[in-house]
């Protein structure tokens, strides 16, 4: 957790939902710790060729902006309302109906009326009004219009950087309205004259610099898995293959880098590796593409791009037929929403089909990836893998539905069926709080960094609160989830807020139930927690 002090639990929910006396256009930003995240190092912009490297941070009075940087700006809206047309929609749309304003999570736990969605994106459409609509010209702020000044971009750099693009609010606009999209407007406007996080920033250049996010060189990377194959051995007995750029694998898999290098996803990457040995499936991990996540979704268009490239790429160079897909949050909504008109469609490769069950993944057709939660379920709906539930019951679990999976490609109930097949005590959370209507973590979208500490434990409350009723109902004492800065995000969250509520990946659990052939007689789950004891009946 942050060195950064923070309001205990018991004051933090404590939120202040009375607005300030000044208009929202009079109230300034307030850079308070715990609330911001650090500047794009210069160094990562330089090596990303990207405006305006310079040393600076948000709290100081000269953003040292370039001396042309309104005109930056308001060119590079005008570029993208005539490029892209979801973006004049969803500036003109807007009806004021106030359906998304409590939807929120950051609204939810901080109470300022600018984490509100509709009128975070009014911060935006103020500015576009003004320069963009006739209206807007002509009547100034009557028209809900204002000028560009420096303290209204630190205000979208204050509320763009506290919005995860989790896409919650979407799902109960009326319009289809798609926060999210603005956001990643904003952002791109404010990357055009170098203001940008590092948290995000940092990531990108590491993809490109050494493969991964978090720029571990490639013998790191291979040794890391060997490490994982060692503990598999420990825990079963079986020694499973690690195959690394391997040409002419069947299939590429790509997990996010945080399954390989950080706990609590290295034991879901160990359950990849142990369903792979136990199927025999002839694949690949490659180090030049060792990172799922999408770290461009939180800066450009264009980076998302790029880095879904890099996949594609690979799979090019290694001849593999097809695309296999861990449990990443932000890399699915790239494949499955933009992969299709930026790069793809992938017809160099074939159309993903299971070798095991003979299965065609019908909605894979064009992007040749498919998620890992959809190639175990048809596993286990064949007959395919031996699975003993028992072996979980020393836990009791819930799902928390990513956001990015679940609202970026609607995949609910694959996990779901994966769960209820390995472990035998599963709770779900309140129905307005998962699915499509799932609560952020509060540290997506490259807010899940130390020094923004308050507002994602304010962000993820709801989220948390939800976890404590089936906690507070059941017992459960694990929250399961198929994306990697979940994971890691989660983790601090339930520390913060549900204490004795660690988390897993859905494949960990899926691996403590495998059985596997010529396995020893395993005594303990992947992380060297001992079985319940079975009683007589079970035993027999
Ligand atoms: S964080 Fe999610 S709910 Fe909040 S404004 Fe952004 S996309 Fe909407
Ligand atoms: S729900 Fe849609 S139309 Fe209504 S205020 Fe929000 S963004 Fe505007």
């Amino acid at each position: 957790m942050s060195s950064i002090k923070i309001p205990k639990p018991e004051e933090m929910i404590r939120i202040n939902y009375k607005p300030p006396r000044t208009a929202w256009m009079d109230t300034p930003v307030d850079f308070r710790p715990g609330t911001w995240s650090y500047s794009g190092a210069a160094k990562n912009l330089i090596y990303l060729d990207m405006p305006n490297p310079r040393a600076w941070q948000p709290y100081e009075e000269d953003w040292k902006l370039p001396a042309n940087w309104k005109e930056i700006i308001l060119e590079g809206m005008r570029e993208r309302l005539d490029k892209y047309r979801s973006f004049r929609l969803y500036l003109d749309l807007c009806v004021r109906c106030g359906a998304c304003a409590d939807k929120c999570h950051f609204y939810i736990g901080s109470g300022d009326p600018k984490n509100m969605p509709v009128l975070r994106a009014e911060l935006l459409r103020s500015v576009y009004r003004r320069y963009f609509t006739e209206s807007g010209k002509r009547f100034g702020r009557l028209a809900g219009a204002r000028d560009l000044t420096v303290d209204v971009l630190k205000e979208w750099f204050y509320y763009f950087y506290q919005c995860t693009e989790c896409r919650r609010c979407s799902v109960y606009c009326p319009y289809g309205i798609d926060q999210a999209e603005i956001t990643i407007m904003g952002r791109e406007l404010l990357n055009l004259v170098g203001c940008n996080i590092n948290w995000v920033i940092e990531p990108v250049a590491n993809c490109f610099r050494t493969g991964n996010h978090l720029g571990i060189q490639p013998g790191g990377v291979k040794d890391m898995l060997e490490f994982l194959a060692e503990d598999i051995e420990e825990r079963t007995g079986v020694r499973v293959d690690v195959p690394i750029n391997k040409k002419g694998a069947d299939v590429l898999f790509i997990a996010p880098s945080g399954d390989y290098f950080a706990d609590p996803g290295t034991y879901t990457c160990m359950g990849y590796m142990m369903l792979f040995h136990e199927i025999g499936l002839n694949y690949t991990f490659s180090t030049y593409a060792s990172e799922g996540g999408n770290f461009g979704l939180f800066t450009s268009h264009e980076m998302v791009k790029r880095l879904n490239n890099k996949i594609y790429a690979e799979a090019k160079r290694l001849g593999v037929k097809w695309i296999l897909g861990g449990e990443c949050g932000h890399m699915w909504r790239a494949i499955h929403e933009y992969m299709d008109t930026m790069n793809g469609p992938a017809d160099f490769l074939a159309e993903p089909v299971s070798p095991i069950t003979g299965t065609l993944f019908e909605n894979a057709r064009s992007t040749k990836m498919v998620h890992i939660a959809e190639f175990t379920a048809d596993l286990i709906r064949n007959g395919k893998l031996k699975l003993d539930p028992t072996r979980n019951d020393h836990l009791r679990i819930t799902f928390h539905d990513s956001c990015n999976p679940a609202r970026g490609m609607g995949i609910f109930e694959e996990p779901r069926y994966i769960i209820r097949n390995s472990v035998r005590n599963f709770y779900e959370m309140p129905e307005d709080t998962i699915r499509e209507k799932t609560l952020c973590c509060g540290g997506g979208a490259g807010l899940g960094n130390d020094e923004n500490i308050e507002m994602r434990m304010r962000g993820g409350m709801p989220r948390a609160m939800a976890v404590k009723h089936v906690r507070e109902k059941h017992g459960v004492n694990r929250l399961a989830c198929m994306c990697a800065i979940d994971r890691s995000t989660l983790t601090s969250l339930m520390e913060y807020w549900v204490p004795g509520v660690t988390v897993t990946g859905v494949h960990e659990l899926l691996a403590n139930a495998l059985v596997i052939k010529g396995e020893k007689k395993r005594t303990t789950d992947l992380r060297g927690d001992p079985f319940k004891e079975k009683t007589d009946d079970e035993a027999l």
